[in-house]
């Protein structure tokens, strides 16, 4: 299911800010790839970097860097002393990504780590004010629970893809989407945030720490 129609998200990326030529050229360099999809697009791009803007973030933590196209969005609202670290499992597309970041003005506060997420979150020693969650859908709700703790109250967890193309309305169907469902779930029944999911591309899910 495609959750916006196309006409009208085309008008409103027609009145939104334009993007990096670094970005530019990650999405059209890799057009060709099989797992494109996976990448964040302009509009969401645009609308990582906006929040970065407005939060002025010190410490951001992504959870999934593929090509680096959100970390260099998501990097565009640091603060003087800021930095994003980024996880990902695939060596491959993180040196890609790299490679990418050398070219960018972002390229020392960027620090990408190699793994698994769920063995790395808990070895960092931060605390985050926002943390991007757009890694394997299954351990969304075991993310949230190793990140919580690290987030500063006020801070803000952005998660990736919580509509999975219309399928949580018929979640049983899909285990991704049985997942996803499940982390909503678990987000909307904390005491402690307070959330909006916004129906942005394929559904990101915002929530801000309120209290510890
Ligand atoms: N945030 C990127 C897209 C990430 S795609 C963007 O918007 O541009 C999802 C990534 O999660 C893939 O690169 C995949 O290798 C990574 N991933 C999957 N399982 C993981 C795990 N257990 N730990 C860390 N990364 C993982
Ligand atoms: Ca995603």
């Amino acid at each position: 299911m495609r959750i916006i129609n196309e006409t009208i998200e085309g008008y409103a990326v027609s009145f939104t800010s334009g993007e990096s030529e670094i970005l530019k050229r990650i999405r059209k360099e890799n057009a060709g790839r099989k797992d494109i999809g996976m990448l964040s697009g302009f509009y969401q791009g645009r609308f990582l970097a906006f929040i970065s803007k407005i939060m002025r973030p010190r410490r951001i933590l992504e959870i999934g860097t593929y090509l680096g196209y959100s970390a260099l969005c998501l990097a565009e609202g640091l603060s003087e002393d800021g930095k994003v670290i980024t996880i990902d499992i695939n060596a491959e597309t993180q040196q890609k990504a790299r490679v990418y970041w050398q070219e960018s003005e972002f390229s020392d506060k960027i620090e990408a780590l190699v793994g698994d997420a769920t063995q790395i979150i808990p070895t960092l020693n931060e605390v985050f004010d926002i943390v991007f969650i757009d890694a394997d859908k299954e351990n969304y709700s075991t993310y949230y629970d190793l990140v919580f703790p690290k987030l500063r109250v006020g801070g803000v967890i952005l998660a990736d893809n919580v509509l999975w193309s219309g399928k949580v309305l018929d979640f049983a169907s899909d285990k991704d989407a049985t997942a996803l469902h499940r982390f909503n779930q678990k987000v909307q029944s904390d005491w402690r945030t307070s959330n909006i999911l916004l129906t942005i591309r394929d559904g990101l899910m915002l929530i801000r720490k309120e209290k510890s």
